[in-house]
């Protein structure tokens, strides 16, 4: 049965892979026997998690579809194929809505919904025409529930974006042999939620929200990254996998 979730032979890319949970995916898809490309807008971080972890790296901001084109087209000439593409890559800012400027949303937007665009569509042109592949987006909980207390209209309609053209893929490439899923962490131990888990009532709230009264490790989403990735999930395709530790049951 393990068999199935082995990804050896595969080539895979993660936007956002030097830290976090793309880092942790990076693990889970290298330890799964594929060859990792990071894929990241930070050189520095970037370049050293890839050699601490035996991995390769290409620069590439998602938000810029030049790069993230070029960033692909690197995979390929480097491995042949590229075969897993995980679009990870994500930013978050809180901010009350009537006093969001225009440039905030628009930042958000274009890193968390244009970003996993532009890189769904470069790996879309490259497994269609080799007529296989896996796509993973990393959406959120946010897509499903609007978090409190914190205030991030952006963040949470960017996410509800990401699910919802995950689906609108998969079903446009599932006859051409391209899977395209999402998986939605709830709260993650990260950068990313480093400033909320510092203020009290915020940390009191999303513990309280959530069943399990923790946040995940990195290392808990990265698994249902591999699943996703691999053929052990070869029947799905326009699926959210929630991995929030419950919070979306209240
Ligand atoms: P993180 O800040 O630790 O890592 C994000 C990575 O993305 C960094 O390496 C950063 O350099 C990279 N990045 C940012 N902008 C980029 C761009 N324009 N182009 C290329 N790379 C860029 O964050 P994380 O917590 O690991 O988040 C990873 C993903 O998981 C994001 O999409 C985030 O929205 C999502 N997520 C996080 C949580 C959480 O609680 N941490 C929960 C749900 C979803």
């Amino acid at each position: 049965m393990t068999d199935l979730f082995a990804l050896t032979g595969k080539t895979a890319i993660v936007t956002g892979g030097a830290q976090g949970i793309g880092e942790a995916i990076v693990l889970g898809l290298r330890d799964a026997g594929a060859r990792v490309f990071i894929c990241d807008i930070n050189p520095e971080v970037g370049e050293a998690s890839a050699e601490r972890h035996g991995v390769e790296f290409v620069a590439a901001d998602v938000t810029d579809p030049a790069t993230v084109e070029a960033a692909f087209d690197h995979v390929v000439r480097s491995a042949g194929s590229i075969d897993v593409a995980v679009n990870n890559a994500g930013i978050v800012h809180n901010h009350p809505s009537e006093d969001l400027s225009t440039e905030d949303w628009r930042r958000v937007m274009s890193v968390n919904l244009d970003g996993v665009f532009y890189s769904c569509r470069a790996a879309g042109r490259r497994m269609l025409e080799q007529g296989s592949g896996s796509i993973i987006n990393t959406g959120s909980m946010s897509g499903h529930i609007a978090n409190r207390p914190q205030p991030q209209s952006a963040y949470n309609a960017a996410k509800a974006g990401v699910i919802h053209l995950t689906k609108s893929l998969a079903g446009e490439w599932a006859a051409r042999g391209v899977r395209v899923n999402s998986v939605s962490p709830g709260y993650v131990g990260t950068e990313l939620t480093k400033r909320g888990l510092s203020n009290e009532e915020w940390r009191r709230a999303w513990l309280d929200g959530t069943p399990m009264n923790r946040v995940a490790e990195p290392g808990e989403i990265a698994p249902a990254v591999v699943f996703l990735a691999s053929d052990a999930s070869s029947y799905c395709t326009g699926t959210d996998l929630v991995v929030d530790g419950g919070y979306t049951v209240w």
